[in-house]
C-alpha cells in the first residue's frame, strides 16, 4: 500500500515538474507564417501554428497587422481577403475567413493557442504601416504591451521591416527581443540600438557573409528568410547561424537529422 502511494506521489510529483520546465526545443528551425505547406493549411492560421508545434519547430512566425480601430490581427498582406486591414474595422475583417473556415486571428487569440505550449517560440513580426511611420510605432509599441498583458513574454521573440517600430518596441519593453529584417543596418548599428539580432533574406547574407561572423562576435542572434533550398540550407548551418526561417521546416529538419 505505501509503496504504491509513493508511486503515484511521484508520478504527480514528476508530472508537476515537468509542466514547470522551460522546454522550447533549440533546433534552429522557424516555421515561416506557421507551417502550412505540406497539410495545405492557410497561412497565418491557428491551424498552421498547431502544425508547427507539431513538428517540433523552434518557433513559428506570423505576421502583424492593425485595423483602423486599433484592434491587432494575424495576417500577411496588407489585406484580408481583398479588405484592406488598415483602413477598415476589426468587425469589417469578420464579414470573410480563411479557406479553412477560420476567422482572421487576432494577435491575442494567436499568442493564446501558443501559450498552451512550451516548445514552440512565437516569432511576431509587426508590419510596417502602409499609412505612418507613428501608425508603424504604435504597431509595435501595442504588439508589446499586447505581449506583456497576456504574460507572453518567455514566449515571443520580434521581427520587424520598420527600424522606427522595432526601436518603439525596444523602448517600450527594453528586455523585449526585436531584430531586424530589412537586409540595410550592420551588425554594429543593430547592436548599438538594443535589437537582439538580424533576420535577414539569404541574399544579402550571401552578399555579406561576413555579417554572420560579426552579429555572432558581438552576440547578436542571427537568422535568415525564407530558405527554402538545400545548399542555402547547409550553408547557414556550416556557419551555425542560430535560426533559419522556412516555408519547408521538414526538409530542415530532415537536414539536421542527418548532421
Ligand atoms: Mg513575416
Amino acid at each position: 500500500m505505501n509503496k504504491l502511494f509513493l508511486i503515484f506521489f511521484s508520478m504527480v510529483f514528476l508530472s508537476q515538474f515537468t509542466i514547470a520546465q522551460t522546454t522550447f526545443h533549440v533546433n534552429k528551425v522557424i516555421a515561416h507564417r506557421g507551417a502550412w505547406k505540406t497539410q495545405g493549411l492557410p497561412q497565418n492560421s491557428l491551424a498552421s501554428l498547431k502544425e508547427a508545434v507539431r513538428l517540433g519547430c523552434e518557433g513559428s512566425e506570423f505576421d502583424v497587422w492593425m485595423t483602423a480601430d486599433e484592434v491587432l490581427v494575424v495576417n500577411h498582406d496588407h489585406d484580408f481577403q481583398g479588405i484592406d486591414i488598415e483602413t477598415s474595422t476589426y468587425e469589417q475583417l469578420l464579414t470573410k475567413k480563411l479557406p479553412n473556415g477560420e476567422k482572421i486571428p487576432t494577435l491575442e487569440e494567436y499568442l493564446r493557442e501558443g501559450m498552451k505550449q512550451s516548445g514552440t517560440k512565437l516569432i511576431l513580426e509587426f508590419k510596417p504601416s502602409r499609412i505612418s511611420v507613428e501608425r508603424s510605432e504604435r504597431v509595435g509599441e501595442l504588439s508589446v504591451k499586447t505581449v506583456q498583458k497576456l504574460g507572453a513574454e518567455k514566449w515571443v521573440d520580434y521581427i520587424t521591416f520598420s527600424y522606427e517600430g522595432g526601436k518603439k518596441a525596444i523602448a517600450t519593453d527594453p528586455k523585449a527581443n526585436v531584430a531586424y529584417l530589412s537586409g540595410d543596418k550592420t551588425p554594429a548599428q543593430l547592436k548599438e540600438d538594443g535589437f537582439f539580432g538580424f533576420d535577414y533574406n539569404i541574399r544579402v547574407l550571401r552578399n555579406k557573409p561576413e555579417w554572420i561572423a560579426q552579429a555572432q562576435h558581438l552576440g547578436l542572434t542571427t537568422n535568415a528568410w525564407t530558405v527554402n533550398n538545400e545548399e542555402d540550407m547547409k550553408w547557414l548551418l556550416e556557419l551555425k547561424v542560430d535560426f533559419i526561417t522556412t516555408d519547408e521546416p521538414e526538409k530542415l529538419f530532415e537536414i539536421l537529422s542527418k548532421q
